[in-house]
């Protein structure tokens, strides 16, 4: 099979089973992923800075109605300290993700991005803190925040109405158009989306992976969507009742059509991913470290991703971060959570990077 990429294509690839043809796809992702973007692998140090969120996402553990759950938000102190942290290890980046929770005010937060900016100039700021207005996220531009993560998690507009109920008050949200305005706000964007959701069929994943394309994102993350027992998807079900009344889609989707929540999968989505999109920064993710803690993360660089994200969260709130059950690296400190991943990286011969590792864009010679 080729590596033209349309629909038919991407579809036919994602459900391959024969060793020796996906062998050629690994092959094919690893020669675009070191032609566009090189050896070196980026670390980006996660800052899980809340778990506090007022959203009902079908998926997530860290939904507002997790009562199970103990809610932290960490303070200006501690984020500074791994802000810090992250600059001692060598990172170029820090990302500060959450769930969408307001205690997080925009001054607040462009306060402590301007503070981080003004003691390490060099370190990117990377944002995750899900759908929030368009004033927060100028405010957090203009402090000095440089790029935002907002994963899309499925492009089927039946299949995201179920799983992403709207904001109290408010309607559909829809993740694509807060993309395209973040970029012109400046930001570089990085999206993405779960691999094997409850109803998610093997046409809507190709199209997902062109729809990368089309977006031209800088960044693109995905794993393997983990069942959590605290959520609505555990148990097949909806998290709109009122979506579910007007939309008829069988979770799981039939047999033949269902895309499973595998490792193999993740591989495939994150190879097809680096074939449509040479130039993006892929992360190989603590999902796919979760389904294959000895290899997962390796085999996610060698298929196309060149990012890890080493997790800098005090270990007091790591397990906290529960958006799904059993994540890898749980108890670790961020000292040997960087110790062990970069190990795993040297072995596989690749470097790491020491700069911001913005998205390498090709400049046009001027003759
Ligand atoms: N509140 C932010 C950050 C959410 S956590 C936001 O909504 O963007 C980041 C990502 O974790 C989500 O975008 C989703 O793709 C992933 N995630 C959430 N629940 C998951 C689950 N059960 N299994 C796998 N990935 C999950």
């Amino acid at each position: 099979m080729g590596f033209e990429l349309t629909p038919s294509t991407v579809e036919a690839w994602l459900r391959e089973m024969d060793e020796h043809q996906l062998e050629q796809l690994w092959r094919e992702a690893d020669r675009v992923r070191r032609e566009n973007v090189g050896d070196t692998v980026h670390l980006r140090g996660l800052i899980e800075i809340s778990n506090h969120c007022c959203r009902l996402c079908g998926y997530c553990g860290l939904r507002a109605d997790n009562r199970g759950l103990e809610r932290y938000r960490m303070s200006r102190e501690e984020i500074l300290q791994c802000a810090q942290m992250a600059r001692d290890l060598g990172f170029g980046t820090v990302v500060m993700q959450a769930g969408e929770d307001y205690g997080i005010t925009r001054d607040w937060l462009a306060d402590i991005i301007r503070e981080i900016k003004r003691r390490h100039p060099d370190l990117a700021i990377t944002l995750s803190l899900g759908e929030r207005p368009d004033e927060d996220l100028l405010a957090w531009k203009n402090a000095g925040a440089d790029r935002y993560l907002l994963r899309f998690e499925t492009s089927d507009p039946d299949l995201y109405a179920l799983i992403h109920p709207p904001a109290p008050g408010r309607t559909l949200s829809d993740r694509i158009a807060q993309l395209k305005r973040m970029r012109e706000m400046g930001y570089e964007i990085g999206s993405g989306i779960m691999v094997g959701i409850p109803g998610q069929t093997y046409s809507m994943v190709a199209r997902d992976i062109l729809l990368f394309r089309e977006l031209d994102l800088d960044m693109i993350g995905m794993g393997p969507y983990i069942s959590h027992p605290a959520t609505p998807l555990a148990r097949m079900e909806p998290a709109d009742p009122r979506a579910a009344e007007r939309i008829r889609l069988p979770m799981p989707a039939p047999e033949g059509e269902q895309v499973p929540n595998s490792e193999l999968m993740t591989y495939k989505v994150v190879a097809l991913t680096r074939l449509a999109c040479p130039e993006a920064n892929i992360p190989s993710t603590t999902a796919l470290a979760t389904l294959n803690l000895a290899q997962g993360r390796e085999l996610g660089l060698q298929r196309g991703a060149n990012i890890v994200m080493p997790n800098l969260t005090p270990v007091t709130y790591r397990r906290l971060y529960e958006i799904y059950p059993a994540k890898a690296c749980i108890a670790e400190t961020p000292d040997q959570c960087y110790v062990c991943l970069k190990s795993r990286i040297l072995r596989i011969g690749r470097e790491i990077g020491t700069g911001p590792g913005g998205r390498r864009r090709l400049t046009s010679t001027v003759t």
